[in-house]
């Protein structure tokens, strides 16, 4: 009776399941498992710090050396972990993290006491085989004091204190798992790039969920006594361990298609035919649907599934031939590649936003509402002056521009920007020209822009950028140039949010200040932007403009225009997310800046483009100098292929004269901006944002190194 209602419940997920996950397209199927992996189990996976040691012992079996460890996690203290080495002296060697079953006692299974089953001392027998062994103990049973406990169940009462934040059991130990095993990569005796899980029943599902969370490719798995449906062991045999999955799963994948997301590394899954916990029908079926999905992923795959004589229970001999096998000396891991950018909203941002995003769908106010003045208010001590809150960049720009009236005029420009600063203006009724850039701050060539003055005298507005976040020095020379003539100065902040000269931030120097909050920029929400304003008369235009010309929010009077250019609350719920943040992902961009600052010297060729004194930049760019005749385009191209580095976009390799949109209108050529021309040839960027490793850094300029020398 309970058991068919279950069913039923399962069938909606799984036809859910279904519907979303034809497999016509293996390897984005499983990336999107492992994703969902990592929100179900509120896991960063790429910011785990390896677990720290708090107690270290060490003793000896014959032919072993043992080092016992209590270690913690953030979330934990004291987890118990025995290390065992093959005897003799230290050397790199392959390594296994052992998860074992719930009711293991770490003792036997790594042969310090006598085990109570033959094959319970799994860590001892690969030890025994050559391999480095890390055994954890998860302390679900043993770990709190019994007066505590009162008779309750242990995994019950771990449960309740990880659900206040909304982490599932799982999630924590997977989260415990990943940590030991950074603290495993940094064991002297281990080789870093040889390491693979074992894990039984319980661990088993701690081993495989750990295996699908790794940053960067799968690590090799056996896991025993763990096969099986979802709805099957958790429905209706009830024989599933409540620990062993994460809650809303089944949405995504059943427990097949979770080792199949494995694929391409090497997986052994053994299960006991007389296992009184599987129904052997179900674990048949289920091991035919994982051959299925892991042939479809790779050619290469190596995928053992075996059906073995025994009950709940491990087969060492078949482990342990596994693991010399899969971490032999051929089978080294291809390395991480390093993406031009990785946005990552890590598990805290993330409800952060879910839960405004929450409120402002159950408030029923979905746009221009409280999460948008919140927004502006907390930006405003950024961005030095009142913000309004738009939908984009772009749009701030068209505000701006419209609301100085350029119409009919013309508005000057870099030549060296994104296409949409001049676009902006254009739409706004302008007839734009182009200015020179100078070298040392990137900003606007005075000279140039004097010479242009001299060219215009219907001049409406003269637009400035800081490319790559930086502000210019030269600023102040064009800022009184301006002045002098009343011309009013629109900052393109669109890099620059966050960044400042001689302690003024960008959006004060301008009459208007225009950011961006595209993903791609240092403070994103999603798509947006913000305005900051010369006074009070200007704030009023701008936010009648940013809603259909509005005279009131109320009223039904229109005085002008204006357009769509609304921040809704689901993008301000994102933006305030991260501009919560922000100061230390700026801290972080800096330090990694620094650090390419540092070691750039080592790339012959290479030329570092030094900030200026008195700027403080976000490091939304990090810029480099190529030496004459390297085509940017070949380089970039060996570095992907041959390296898997991408370097990040440049800012900007066309400009703005050579745009088709502009050519078509007869705009002057290239070579009448030579600083311009210079800089979009020469420059590269660096991959630069939070997330980036150091090693990721190091392995970027071994590879420009690298492809520097071939082509020079
Ligand atoms: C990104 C960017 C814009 C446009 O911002 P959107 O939010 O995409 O409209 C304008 N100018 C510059 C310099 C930019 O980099």
């Amino acid at each position: 009776m309970q058991s068919s209602r279950l069913r039923r419940r399962f069938a909606d997920e799984t036809a859910l399941r279904h519907t979303s996950s034809e497999r016509t397209d293996p390897a984005g199927q499983n990336r999107r498992i492992r994703s969902a992996v990592a929100r179900l189990a509120h896991v960063d996976p790429g910011s785990v710090t390896p677990l720290e040691t708090m107690r270290r012992t060490t003793g000896e079996l014959p032919g072993l050396r043992v080092e016992r460890y209590e270690l913690r996690s953030p979330a934990r203290d004291g987890i118990r972990a025995v290390l065992l080495a093959p005897s003799g002296p230290p050397r790199p060697r392959p390594a296994v993290l052992v998860s074992p079953g719930r009711r293991a006692v770490l003792e036997q299974v790594t042969g310090l006491k006598p085990p109570d089953h033959p094959d319970r001392n799994i860590a001892e027998r690969l030890a025994r085989a050559g391999l480095l062994t890390l055994t954890v103990d998860y302390g679900l049973d043993g770990g709190l004091p019994a007066a505590l406990l009162s008779g309750r169940d242990e995994a019950a009462v771990l449960t309740q204190a990880f659900s206040l934040g909304s982490q599932p059991l799982l999630g924590a130990l997977v989260e415990d798992a990943l940590g030991a095993l950074g603290w495993l990569r940094g064991h002297p005796d281990a080789d870093p790039e040889r390491i693979g899980l074992f894990g039984h029943s319980l661990g088993a599902a701690v081993a495989l969920h750990t295996a699908l969370l790794q940053d960067g490719e799968p690590l090799p798995l056996c896991a025993a006594s763990h096969l099986g449906s979802y709805p099957l062991l958790h429905g209706e045999l009830l024989s599933g361990n409540p620990v062993a999955m994460l809650p809303g799963i089944l949405r995504h994948a059943d427990l097949p298609d979770l080792y199949a997301a494995l694929c391409p590394a090497p997986l052994q899954v053994q299960y006991g035919t007389i296992d009184p916990t599987l129904s052997r029908q179900d674990t048949e079926s289920a091991a035919e649907q994982l051959r299925k999905a892991y042939a479809l992923g790779s050619a290469q795959h190596r995928l053992e599934i075996l059906g073995l004589p025994m009950g709940h229970a491990t087969d060492p001999e078949r482990a342990t031939a596994f693991f010399l096998d899969a971490l032999g000396k051929n089978a080294v891991r291809p390395a991480v590649p390093v993406p031009a950018l990785r946005l990552r909203f890590d598990v805290a941002a993330r409800r952060e936003v879910t839960d405004r995003v929450d409120e402002a769908l159950a408030s029923g106010t979905l746009t221009l509402g409280p999460q948008v003045a919140e927004f502006e208010a907390r930006a405003e001590p950024w961005v030095g002056r009142e913000a309004v809150a738009v939908s984009s960049g772009s749009a701030a720009l068209e505000i701006a521009f419209r609301t100085i009236g350029v119409a009919g005029r013309t508005v000057l420009v870099p030549v060296n920007t994104f296409f949409a600063t001049a676009a902006a203006a254009v739409r706004a009724g302008a007839v734009v020209d182009f200015v020179d850039m100078e070298l040392d701050g990137l900003g606007l060539d005075p000279a140039s822009l004097e010479q242009a003055l001299e060219r215009h005298p219907d001049v409406a507005a003269v637009a400035v950028v800081h490319i790559g976040g930086v502000i210019s020095p030269a600023i102040h020379q064009v800022t009184e140039t301006c002045r002098a003539r009343g011309i009013p100065l629109v900052e393109d902040a669109a890099h620059a949010f966050g960044s400042r000269l001689d302690g003024a931030p960008a959006g004060t120097f301008g009459s208007y200040g225009a950011f961006s909050l595209y993903p791609t920029k240092v403070l994103t929400s999603a798509e947006g932007g913000i305005l900051t304003t010369p006074g009070p008369a200007e704030l009023d235009t701008v936010r009648r403009l940013r809603d259909h010309g509005k005279v009131a929010y109320e009223a039904g009077l229109h005085d002008c225009p204006g357009s769509n250019w609304r921040m809704s609350e689901v993008h301000a719920a994102i933006g305030l997310a991260q501009l919560e943040r922000f100061d230390a992902a700026t801290r972080a961009r800096q330090a990694l800046a620094a650090r390419y600052d540092e070691h750039l010297s080592g790339v012959p060729g290479l030329r570092r483009y030094d900030v200026p004194a008195g700027v403080t930049a976000n490091g939304y760019k990090y810029l480099a100098y190529l030496p004459d005749g390297v085509d940017r385009a070949t380089l970039k191209a060996r570095l992907r292929t041959r390296h898997g580095v991408a370097l990040a976009g440049e800012v900007y390799d066309t400009l703005l004269c050579e745009q088709p949109y502009f050519t078509a209108q007869g705009a002057p050529p290239a070579r009448d901006f030579p600083q311009a021309r210079w800089f979009a040839a020469h420059h590269i960027c660096l991959p630069l944002y939070p997330s980036i490793t150091p090693a990721q850094q190091q392995r970027t300029l071994a590879a420009l190194r690298t492809e520097l020398a071939n082509l020079c």
